[in-house]
């Protein structure tokens, strides 16, 4: 292959735009340019490699009445959009059956093995190894009770190519200066990180794409034809070698256009963040469970993320939302801005909760890297290396078998 047009300029995108650059390969991305539009602005820059459990799980499916938005929890479904993720809720209640959860919680395992590696080697290869920070996250609880039973779960559940171990009294009067009291308990996971801000890494990669003679094309990508040729929204088109769907949520018009099944839902998060902080760059992110919260410290400020809600990925923002996060954050006493930027983006998420990698079986001349769920941050460089193996028809570090889009047809 000697050219490829990548479509969708997101981590996953601009990721693979950058490898598959450095494999030689002439690379034209495509994006329409709004950067606050996909979750790759807007997540909690968690470098997740423990997360190896699909939450396609039938323990998900019993808690969901009492995680949702209703009763104050994080769960929440658009009615309005009740025709999309309602045709996905019944191919999420399928992935649940024991043996395909089993395969899932396999495959995720062997994908977010390499992953905080995969992102070293991304921050070296841009000379900016201060991108990664590889101090772990925290979780923490506010109450002995809800502590203990959440400590239990832990300790039955797979960590993957991580481990945790349980905060002393000094870790966690680590927070006595930056919340109103500090938490009763939490475990400290190694083996995870987080980015120094997901839009600066972003940027470096898309900066050193183009300093690299890659192309950035402003256009939107409207259809795919079998053979890779791309109409572009401008009334162009484009002929390569090969055209790579990273589009994140908005991937499934594209795949659907060649007539492949693409159940993509927007499962859909919430960020407010504040520029002006006391919390220091070295607490790493914590997660505070019984809030449904997790705060991160960026270069740029502090942000609290929160919320599942399924939709389309262009629906407006629930202000009822953003107030309510307002409120936890008030409650856990963070010191934060009564003017907080206000963000809403989608989870691109499959029914499985797989990503989908892979070269089109019907059209090989397309390639695909979407559906990345919650874990698009962490998995975008090592999805970078595994498009670009498949691109220059090498083995891929991990069996890509079960990221095939078919496994929906
Ligand atoms: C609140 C929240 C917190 C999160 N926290 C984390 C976390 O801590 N760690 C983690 O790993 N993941 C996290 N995630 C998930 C992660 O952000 C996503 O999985 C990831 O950003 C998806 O990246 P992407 O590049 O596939 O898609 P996107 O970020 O959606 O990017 C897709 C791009 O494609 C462009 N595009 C769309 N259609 C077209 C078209 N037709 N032509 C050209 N371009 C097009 C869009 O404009 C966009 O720029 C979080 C998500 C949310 C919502």
């Amino acid at each position: 292959m000697k050219s490829i047009m990548v479509i969708g300029g997101g981590l996953v995108g601009a990721a693979c735009a950058l490898r598959l650059q450095a494999a030689g390969i002439a690379v034209t991305l495509i994006d329409p340019g709004d950067k606050r539009r996909g979750a790759s602005y807007g997540n909690a820059g968690h470098i997740g490699s423990e997360q190896v459990t699909p939450w396609s799980a039938w323990s998900n499916v019993w808690r969901a009445p009492m995680s949702s938005f209703a009763v104050g929890g994080p769960l929440d479904f658009r009615w309005s959009d009740a025709p999309l993720w309602g045709a996905w809720a019944m191919r999420f209640l399928a992935a649940c059956a024991p043996a395909r959860y089993a395969r899932g919680q396999a495959a995720l395992t062997a994908l977010l093995h390499d992953s905080m590696p995969a992102w070293v080697r991304l921050a070296d290869f841009l000379e900016q190894p201060s991108l990664v920070k590889q101090h772990g996250h925290v979780t923490a609880w506010m109450s002995p009770a809800k502590a203990d039973a959440a400590m239990a779960a832990m300790a039955r559940t797979a960590w993957g190519a991580t481990s945790y171990c349980e905060m002393t009294a000094a870790d966690l009067a680590r927070y006595e200066s930056v919340l109103a009291k500090p938490p009763c308990a939490g475990v400290l996971v190694t083996g995870t990180g987080q980015v120094s801000e997901p839009q600066a890494v972003r940027d470096a990669m898309l900066a050193a794409f183009t300093e690299r003679g890659g192309v950035v094309v402003a256009d939107t990508a409207m259809r795919i034809e079998p053979n890779g040729r791309v109409a572009l929204a401008s009334g162009r088109t484009h002929d390569g070698d090969a055209v790579l769907v990273a589009a994140g949520p908005w991937s499934r018009g594209l795949m659907e256009g060649l007539g492949v099944v693409t159940p993509l839902i927007g499962e859909r998060g919430y960020h407010l963040q504040s520029a002006e902080t006391n919390w220091p760059f070295d607490l790493p992110t914590t997660v505070f469970e019984e809030n449904f919260v997790v705060l991160s410290r960026f270069t740029n400020g502090l942000r609290s993320t929160s919320f599942l809600e399924f939709g389309s990925p262009d629906a407006p923002g629930d202000e009822r939302k953003w107030a309510l996060l307002r409120r936890r954050i008030a409650d856990l006493g963070v010191k934060f801005s009564d003017h907080p930027d206000r963000w809403v983006g989608s989870r691109p998420t499959l029914p499985d909760y797989l990503p989908a990698i892979g070269r089109l079986e019907r059209a090989p001349n397309v390639l695909y890297a979407f559906g990345h769920q919650h874990l698009g941050l962490t998995m975008a460089p090592i999805t970078s290396e595994i498009v670009c193996a498949i691109a220059t028809e090498k083995t891929p570090s991990v069996d890509v078998a079960p990221f095939r889009i078919e496994r929906f047809a």
